[in-house]
């Protein structure tokens, strides 16, 4: 029988690094060559429509059908000259990637010829028959009936000769089937409200957004070796794998130089991302062994959404013309560390200022520390729903594994900030601003040293940590839609922004100057949220203890932490600010249910077939060389030396026939529990029954062959090991 770890290792000795042809000596010439980006549209609309497609993307103004008409023709004319054949609508449907699907320029005639076609009607709005997309039962499979439409803020691409139109994905009803909608209307009241709020600081202000600059964790492995193992194939993960002798003890691979092949999959990545707009910036090793990182500069976020599920894809595409696969899932070998996905997140004005920046006066500062609190109130408020927004099975093996932030969410600030906000707390909360002789009244707020700006105050083990001048989310998984924690950022500090105002209008009302409500409040805020800041060791039992004194939630699976989207209080945040309604919620419950329960069935699934038709044939037939070899053994020896020598190979076939049978037992009691899972029909009982009863059986199953693949000769061993895989040539 052929052992396919042999063949697939056979074909990764002599890999090639594939040589890498740049488009141009200089980045700036191709960089956003195949976008239809602000530059092209100028050069292709005419004056009035380019006008009207700035004030939709500036103002989410509605474009007018003359011009959208105009729009799709330039579109097709600039999309056709760069090659493109084929159009289609780009969407991010619920099940976490993207769809599309890819419809022809070309129109026939009547005398047999064909013209290349683009009507308006067909740029801004779609409907694909799109039956099979989870819908969480909003949209039922018999009407089918959902549209996608055009989201002019994000730009359109060519990519594989296809132009793609960035949309949205509605039911007919109205409601959301998609990422983009939700995160839209997060950016819209955000802005709302937030306009308002700045207008305390700053007349001036016009627009409030949110920035995002994710830094994306991947591994790669080699194809061959990847096609030899059915787990990473499957699930995107290893389910089994003894840890190889060395990996990441001596922290040699973290910011190492990278490895030759690596570097030339990285260099044609950032090719394809510099053509497609996506701002690359950084590419490094990370911590386990051919695992890396790249990020671009920051953007706003709904294009820097958009920009991360392309550079997920391209990160595929690219990957197998280097003979690589890239593994997205957050924890696809144990033992060393998973990969995440960190989430800056700022917000910014119109008028150019970030508003998480500590600034350079008092008046700045006192604007900072308002923000600050108001976001500090947010998390504080909602800290449950943060943990479900990067609820899935696969960051359940990664959060509170020692190697990433834990479920329980925490904000961090560093000391200066601690102590700042420290100092506001033991002002006297009416005077402080008024005894100051000044008239704007925020010099009696205490100062912030510059030094932050420069911020060296690292704390990496926090979910939830102030850089400097953003908030670094690191809890978020590798494989994750960002859309979703951002969203969920964006809609609950819209919320807390409207308390905010309601609470210092209030005491305006009352009577108090505007910067002494502001402080007051502000005060308040930073006294009532004090529980959620911690700026220890985020990783400590400690932590844990003290956390849950706190009333902090620490839901350690996915199941637990997904409740928190149908909470009467998560659903009056969404609600009142039109981000989503209770069923859209409660449809996105289900459908993360769903997908957990699939997740772990299919990888149950998969350790049953490894364990019982892989590893356990492999380990009896070892085992019968031994019974050969020992029965062999005493014919040619002497009895009394027989039994002295043989003791130790017996030994080895009596620890076989445990695991084989050990194997053999978890495994069937494991699919009687995922049968009786099965008949269940409650989702929320039905992910429990996985989480508690299927779930697991996983880690001994894990245990039995981890400890064979010791026992078994190497020759025999059907998987590439974790020294093979980890490990590029
Ligand atoms: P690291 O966290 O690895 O030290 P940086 O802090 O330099 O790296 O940047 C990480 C990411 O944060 C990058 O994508 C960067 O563009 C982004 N970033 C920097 N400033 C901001 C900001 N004001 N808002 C949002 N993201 C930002
Ligand atoms: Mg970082």
């Amino acid at each position: 029988m052929t052992n396919f770890r042999f063949v697939a290792l056979e074909q990764t000795i002599d890999r090639q690094v594939k040589e890498v042809v740049y488009p141009s000596k200089k980045i700036s010439d191709y960089y956003g060559s195949m976008t239809f980006n602000q530059a092209v549209m100028k050069e292709y609309l005419t004056k009035e429509a380019f006008k009207v497609v700035m004030k939709a993307i500036d103002k989410g103004f509605r474009i007018d059908r003359k011009i959208t008409d105009q729009i799709a023709s330039a579109m097709k004319a600039w999309a056709t000259n760069k090659g493109a054949t084929h159009y289609t609508h780009w969407f991010h449907p619920l099940t976490g990637s993207t769809a599309e699907k890819h419809d022809s320029f070309v129109s026939p005639m009547s005398n047999g010829l064909a013209i290349e076609e683009f009507q308006g009607a067909s740029l801004i709005q779609q409907e694909p028959d799109a039956s099979s997309f989870p819908s969480g039962g909003i949209r039922s499979t018999f009407e089918a009936r959902g549209y996608t439409a055009w989201d002019p803020t994000s730009p359109a691409f060519i990519i594989d000769s296809t132009l793609c139109i960035p949309t949205i994905f509605v039911a007919y009803t109205g409601e959301s089937l998609d990422y983009k909608t939700p995160l839209l209307r997060s950016i819209k009241a955000l802005d709302e409200i937030g306009t308002q709020v700045c207008k305390y600081f700053d007349k001036n202000i016009e627009k409030v957004y949110p920035n995002l600059g994710w830094e994306q964790e991947y591994f790669l492995v080699d194809n061959a070796l990847f096609s030899a193992r059915p787990d990473l194939i499957l699930t995107g993960k290893t389910v089994f794998g003894h840890s190889s002798a060395k990996d990441q003890q001596l922290s040699d691979h973290y910011f190492g130089t990278i490895n030759r092949r690596a570097l030339a999959f990285m260099q044609e990545l950032e090719i394809e991302s510099h053509k497609l707009g996506i701002p690359l910036k950084t590419r490094h090793n990370e911590v386990a062994p051919s695992q890396f990182e790249c990020a671009p500069v920051y953007e706003e976020v709904n294009i820097a959404v958009d920009h991360n599920q392309l550079l997920m894809h391209l990160l595929d595409t690219v990957s197998k013309k280097h003979d690589f696969k890239v593994l997205l899932h957050e924890k696809p070998y144990a033992g060393v560390n998973g990969s995440g996905k960190h989430n800056n997140w700022s917000l910014a004005t119109d008028t150019g200022v970030n508003l998480l920046s500590p600034g350079k006066d008092k008046k700045d500062n006192f604007r900072f520390i308002s923000i600050l609190a108001n976001i500090l109130k947010a998390v504080h408020e909602n800290e449950e729903l943060i943990r479900a927004s990067i609820a899935s099975a696969g960051n359940d093996l990664r959060l509170g594994g020692h190697e990433a932030p834990p479920a329980i969410i925490s904000v961090f600030l560093g000391e200066q900030i601690t102590q700042t906000l420290n100092e506001i707390e033991s002002m006297p909360s009416k005077a402080a601003l008024q005894s100051s002789n000044n008239s704007s009244g925020s010099l009696g707020f205490p100062k912030i040293p510059e030094i932050l700006l420069d911020n060296t105050d690292r704390n990496r083990t926090s979910p939830f940590a102030f850089t400097g001048n953003k908030f670094e989310f690191r809890a978020v998984g590798s494989s994750a839609n960002t859309a979703k924690p951002m969203f969920v950022l964006n809609t609950i500090m819209a919320d807390q922004l409207t308390y905010f105002k309601a609470d210092v209008d209030k005491l305006i009302k009352e009577g108090l100057k505007k910067d002494d409500a502001i402080f007051n409040i502000v005060k308040r805020y930073i006294i009532e949220s004090k529980d959620i800041r911690f700026e220890g060791n985020s990783y400590s039992e400690e932590w844990k203890k003290e956390a849950k004194k706190r009333g902090l939630s620490n839901h350690s699976s996915t199941p637990e932490a997904l409740a928190a989207f149908k909470s009467d209080k998560t659903v009056k945040v969404f609600e009142s600010h039109d981000v989503m309604n209770r069923k859209e919620l409660e449809a996105r419950y289900e459908i993360k249910m769903e997908k957990y329960i699939k997740k772990i069935q299919i990888e149950a699934r998969v350790m049953g077939d490894i364990a019982i038709n892989h590893i356990l044939p492999t380990a009896i037939k070892y085992q019968n060389r031994l019974i050969v070899n020992a029965k062999g053994l005493k014919d040619v020896l002497d009895s009394k030396t027989y039994v002295k020598l043989s003791r130790n190979q017996l030994n080895t076939i009596k620890q076989i026939s445990e695991h084989v049978s050990s194997i053999k037992e978890l495994v069937d009691s494991m699919v009687g529990a995922r049968k009786v899972a099965n008949r269940i029909e409650d989702i929320t009982e039905k992910g429990y029954a996985y989480r508690n009863n299927v779930y697991k059986y996983f880690d001994d199953i894990r245990n039995d062959v981890d400890k064979l693949e010791l026992l078994v000769d190497n020759e025999l061993w059907p998987l590439p090991k974790y020294r093979e895989l980890l490990f590029l040539k």
